[in-house]
C-alpha cells in the first residue's frame, strides 16, 4: 500500500499526529545517513539544507532526538524515552560526514557515527568505493560483462546507466567471497584503464582520529563498523571476528567514550551478516548491534527486537517521506500489512 504525497501530508499533519500519538509512543525510528553532497569533491548525497530542515521540523513538532545509546538502554533496562523519540546514525566515517556532525550538535540532536577504522588508521578504502571510483573515472562507455545472464555488451554512457550498473555490480559482488571481489577489482581497473590508488583519493578521504577526538561530545558519539568495511558473511570466521573486535580496539585506543554497539557493513541480516556475526558481537560484550534492514525499535514489547540486529530506516532525502517514517504512519502501515 502506497500513499500519495498529499495523503501523507494530511496524515502527518499536527492534528492527526496528536490523535495517533498513543500508537507513535511505542516505537523509535533510527535513521541511517550516508554521505553529504560536496560539489568540490564531486560527492552526491544528503544536503546540509535538508538535514537542517529535518532537525528544525523535529524541534518544532514535538519530537525528541535521542542517542542510539539511550535507545538501547531503553530496550535493555526499560528506561523511558521521551514520547516521539527519533535517533540518527551515520555510517563509514568520511570527511564530509565529519564536517556535518556539528550541525547536529547545534540543534542539540545526538548522533552516532560508525567508523570503518582501517579507513581512519590506514587511509584504506573499501572495495565498493573502489568500484564506484573506477566507473566514475573511466573514459569507456561500454564493457562486455556477465551480470548473471551471460556475457553481454553493457552501455553506461549516461549517468543514470552508470549508477544503475555500479549498483548492480555492487550487489553481485556482495554475494561473492571477499578475495574474489578484490581480484575482480584489479581486473576492472585494467579493463577500464583507470589507475586504482592504494590509499583513498580525495573524494573518499576519511575523518582523522584528531577530528573524531575533537568532535566527541555528549551529542556526538562514535561506534565500530568493522576495520575494512568488508561484507562479514563473505570472509572466514577468523576474519569476521578480527574485523569486529579490531574496530572496537581501534576506537578504544583513540577515543574517550566509544559506543559499545556494533554496526554491520552493508547490514542486511541473513545476507551481509548472519547468526555467526551476532554471536561474535554478543560474546565480545557489545550491548547491541545495528542492521540496515528497515523497521522500528519497539519499546512496548522489547522482546520483539533482536538486540543484535536492531533495524534502521535509510534517511529519506524528501521531507514528505521523512514525515511518513518519523510519524505514526509508516508503523500503522506495517501493522496493517502484518495482520
Ligand atoms: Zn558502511
Amino acid at each position: 500500500m502506497a500513499f500519495s504525497r498529499a495523503a501523507i501530508r494530511t496524515l502527518t499533519s499536527s492534528p492527526v499526529c496528536c490523535l495517533m500519538q498513543p500508537l507513535r509512543k511505542r516505537i523509535v525510528p533510527i535513521f541511517l545517513l550516508h554521505r553529504f553532497t560536496d560539489d568540490r569533491r564531486n560527492i552526491q548525497g544528503h544536503t546540509q539544507e535538508h538535514l537542517e530542515s529535518v532537525l528544525s521540523y523535529l524541534g518544532s513538532h514535538g519530537y525528541s532526538v535521542v542517542s542510539v545509546r539511550e535507545v538501547v538502554e531503553s530496550v535493555i533496562e526499560g528506561k523511558p524515552l521521551p514520547p516521539r523519540s527519533v535517533a540518527f546514525t551515520l555510517d563509514d566515517g568520511f570527511f564530509d560526514q565529519a564536517r556535518i556532525l556539528p550541525i547536529f550538535e547545534r540543534y542539540k540532536a545526538p548522533v552516532t557515527l560508525f567508523l570503518a577504522t582501517d579507513m581512519v588508521d590506514h587511509q584504506h578504502w573499501s572495495w565498493d568505493y573502489k568500484l564506484e571510483y573506477l566507473f566514475k573515472k573511466t573514459s569507456l562507455e561500454t564493457l562486455e560483462l556477465d551480470l548473471g545472464y551471460g556475457l553481454t555488451k553493457v552501455s553506461f554512457s549516461q549517468p543514470n546507466e552508470k549508477r544503475r550498473l555500479v549498483r548492480n555490480l555492487k550487489n553481485l559482488h556482495k554475494g561473492m567471497p571477499n578475495q574474489q571481489t578484490e581480484a575482480a577489482l584489479l581486473q576492472f581497473a585494467e579493463r577500464l584503464g583507470v589507475n586504482l590508488p592504494s590509499t583513498a583519493p580525495e573524494e573518499y578521504e576519511p575523518i582523522t582520529w584528531d577530528q573524531a577526538r575533537n568532535l566527541e561530545s555528549p551529542f556526538i558519539e562514535f561506534g565500530p563498523h568493522s576495520q575494512r568495511h568488508v561484507i562479514l558473511s563473505r570472509v572466514s570466521s577468523e576474519e569476521s571476528e578480527r574485523e569486529i573486535l579490531g574496530s572496537w580496539e581501534a576506537l578504544k585506543k583513540n577515543l574517550v567514550n566509544p559506543l559499545p554497539i556494533f554496526c554491520y557493513p552493508s547490514g542486511r541480516e541473513g545476507i551481509d551478516f548472519g547468526t555467526r556475526e551476532q554471536k561474535i558481537v554478543e560474546n565480545a560484550g557489545f550491548k547491541a548491534a545495528l542492521s540496515a534492514d528497515p523497521g522500528y525499535v519497539d519499546l512496548v514489547n522489547p522482546a520483539k527486537n533482536n538486540l543484535y540486529s536492531l533495524k534502521r530506516f535509510s534517511f529519506p532525502n524528501d521531507m514528505t517521506y521523512f514525515k511518513q517514517y518519523c510519524s505514526w504512519l509508516e508503523y500503522a502501515k506495517e501493522q496493517i500489512s502484518i495482520t
